[in-house]
């Protein structure tokens, strides 16, 4: 179902009036977690600033080590929800049980998947069943293959409604977080009939390669570019390291945006 060769036509996919899909090019900005009302409000206002609409915020968070910060939960949805009304902005987040999935679509517009969760085939399916767009990312350690046989779990239970993001895989590479996957762009592109997002910060995991990164994923046929922004990334509660900060992120995007169809 994922398959171009059994529709040929781009799946097309409004949030909020911006259509993902058409060759536009999008932006999903926003901190890695949510961690008050204050600091999601400051994103919030910078995204508006540069005419952006798509705000990502992790409520809950799939943390490596359990003794990290896991996330404010449905509190986080709920503030969340709270400035994307005030800012007139769609809430993209990542829900990791099927569980609270029903509860969350009050407060998303937007469910992501996340990384770890590419092959949870309970919360797939749970996704699938929704009528709401998904953000499917790739695994840690997913062949290109096995990221469209995620995608389909979903479409299969009839949500045609997915977003593709490549946020880099492991290899035995140290230099970046992960390595960014560039040509499975294309790939997906030409095998899917799917939008294809890449995530610059999972991917580089620094904050020096976003720009570049972003660069290179638009001028290679990217629907859109994540990235994290956090008004104080010194002191953010998971990935401080590279989060940009809000004068940085002004900065990304008004050089981006040299680069950018649409957006
Ligand atoms: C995220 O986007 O917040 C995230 C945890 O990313 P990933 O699942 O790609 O690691
Ligand atoms: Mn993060």
């Amino acid at each position: 179902l994922v398959s171009r060769k059994k529709k040929p036509d781009d799946t097309i996919i409004n949030i909020k009036g911006e259509q993902i899909g058409t060759g536009e090019q999008h932006f999903v900005m926003g901190p890695c977690a949510v961690e008050s009302y204050e600091q999601v409000k400051q994103v919030a206002k910078a995204l508006k600033d540069q005419g952006l609409t798509l705000m990502r915020g992790g409520a809950f968070k799939p943390r490596t080590s359990p003794y990290d910060f896991q996330g404010l939960g449905m509190e986080g949805l709920k503030i969340l929800r709270r400035v994307a009304d005030e800012e007139n902005l769609a809430v993209i987040s990542e829900i990791l049980n099927p569980n609270d999935l029903e509860e969350a679509l009050d407060y998303v517009d937007v469910v992501q998947i996340g990384a770890r969760n590419m092959q949870n085939f309970e919360l797939l399916k749970a996704a699938g069943s929704i009528r709401k767009p998904v953000l499917l990312k790739r695994g840690l350690s997913a062949t290109i293959e096995e990221f469209m046989y995620a995608a389909e779990y979903i479409l299969a239970q009839g949500n045609d409604q997915i977003i593709l993001c490549e946020r880099g895989i492991r290899t035995y590479e140290k230099a970046t977080r992960n390595t960014l996957d560039i040509s499975a762009v294309p790939i997906l592109k030409q095998e899917t009939h799917l939008p294809v997002m890449v995530d610059v910060t999972h991917s580089t995991g620094r904050k020096d390669l976003l720009l570049p990164a972003a660069k290179a994923a638009l001028a290679i046929g990217a629907d859109g570019v994540m990235a994290e922004v956090h008004p104080d990334p010194a002191v953010a509660l998971s990935d401080s390291a590279q989060q940009m900060n809000i004068p940085q992120f002004h900065e990304f995007m008004n050089e981006i945006k040299k680069h950018a169809a649409v957006y």
